[in-house]
């Protein structure tokens, strides 16, 4: 499938005191129709750059930004077939909800009697079609952002850009909006970027997710693939929780790892190392087990024990240095007899184990 969306070699440096910040380094990635695509990544990593950068609010120092096979140059925002939804609202608040989901319309010369019906489709879209004549300030944060929503999708873009949409909603909220702007995304079949720095939003609503740091694109890949196969040590570290082990590789093609301690650890085969070579070993605090010290690879003290309803995380300090967490699902079965101060063992069956290599 191409392209409908190409973001080519792009690099943005601002000139920043006497020096410069390079937001985006020869970032390249591809976004398909109709994809639920998300830009993931810690503050600063130039998320928000790309997503203005492909809105026309700002031009991109080197690179080009393709769009249904236009190569985007100098063209206003306003002449692009795309629209932003902002985490601030930024509703008109002397306009009733739907004079601010019509304005824009009205605005390109559209007729009413047509920018009335398609303001009534969009309240329904977003499921306001009973708040027509309330003012924003009568409406709650999450109302008023599907209001936004309404109004970014009623000009029918190409492509819809949301920077942050949902970080001003509080967590049950979120969740709500989360499933419906799937569901929206999925009944206008309009192509969606969104930009968050949460990775269990990225993970929730996405069908692909590009994962940024120091303005590079790191990994691009399914929910399913950036957690289970992150590509370096950031991914795996920003994704979910993740235990490190430092090993040397004995035989790779056989799957066997030396760990700094001395303790051989069997892992998945790999060709492409060198005995001796240096990597880490990533692995799930979920996809390992707790158990007795005795019949255990590793042995360590059970440090800490923390209940969170739908699981418990044991932290482990390992005999050989370093920290372990181990997490167990809470249901009938589940191992609860282990105390802090108990001395106790860990297993890592060899497909939880993901070489990194450095
Ligand atoms: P956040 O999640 O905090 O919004 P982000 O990943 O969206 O972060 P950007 O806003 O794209 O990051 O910023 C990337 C880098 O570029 C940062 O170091 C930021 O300070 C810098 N930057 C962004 N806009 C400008 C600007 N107009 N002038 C100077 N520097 C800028």
């Amino acid at each position: 499938m191409s392209n409908f969306v190409e973001i080519r070699g792009v690099t943005k440096i601002f000139p920043a005191g006497k020096g410069e910040t390079r937001a985006l380094d020869n970032a390249s990635l591809g976004i398909l129709e109709n994809e639920f695509f998300t830009l993931l990544g810690p503050s600063g990593c130039g998320k928000t750059t790309l997503l203005r950068l492909i809105a026309g609010f700002e031009q991109p120092t080197r690179g080009d930004i393709i769009l249904d096979g236009q190569v985007l140059g100098h063209q206003p925002p306003f002449e692009r077939p795309v629209n932003t939804v902002f985490q601030s609202y930024a509703l008109f608040p002397h306009l009733s909800v739907a004079e601010n989901v019509g304005f824009g319309l009205q605005m390109q010369g559209i007729d009413a009697v047509e920018a009335n019906e398609r303001v009534q489709e969009m309240l329904a879209l977003v499921k306001l079609d009973d708040y027509t004549s309330r003012l924003p300030q009568q409406l709650s944060g999450g109302q008023q952002q599907r209001v936004a929503l309404a109004r970014a999708l009623a000009n029918r873009p190409k492509v819809l850009l949301l920077d942050e949409p949902l970080s001003a909603l509080d967590l049950k909220l979120r969740k709500v909006m989360q499933i419906e702007l799937k569901r929206i995304r999925e009944d206008t079949g309009i192509t969606f970027i969104f930009v968050t720095h949460d990775q269990e939003e990225a993970l929730t609503m996405s069908d692909r997710i590009a994962v940024m740091n120091e303005g590079r694109i790191i990994q691009v890949g399914t929910p399913t693939e950036i957690y289970e196969d992150p590509a370096d040590r950031f991914v795996a570290d920003f994704i979910g929780d993740t235990n490190f082990l430092d090993a040397e590789c004995c035989a790779a093609g056989e799957g066997r790892f030396m760990l700094a301690e001395g303790v051989e650890i069997q892992a998945g085969s790999r060709n492409d190392l060198e005995p001796g070579q240096r990597v880490t070993l990533a692995i799930r605090p979920e996809r390992a087990a707790i158990g007795d010290s005795a019949e255990a690879l590793m042995s360590g003290t059970l440090e800490n024990v923390v209940y969170f309803g739908t699981d418990t995380t044991y932290h482990i300090a390992l005999a050989g240095g370093g920290r372990f967490q181990v997490r167990i699902q809470n249901r009938d079965g589940a191992l609860r007899h282990f105390q802090v101060g108990d001395a106790v063992g860990v297993r890592i069956p060899p497909d939880a184990i993901r070489v990194l290599v450095h």
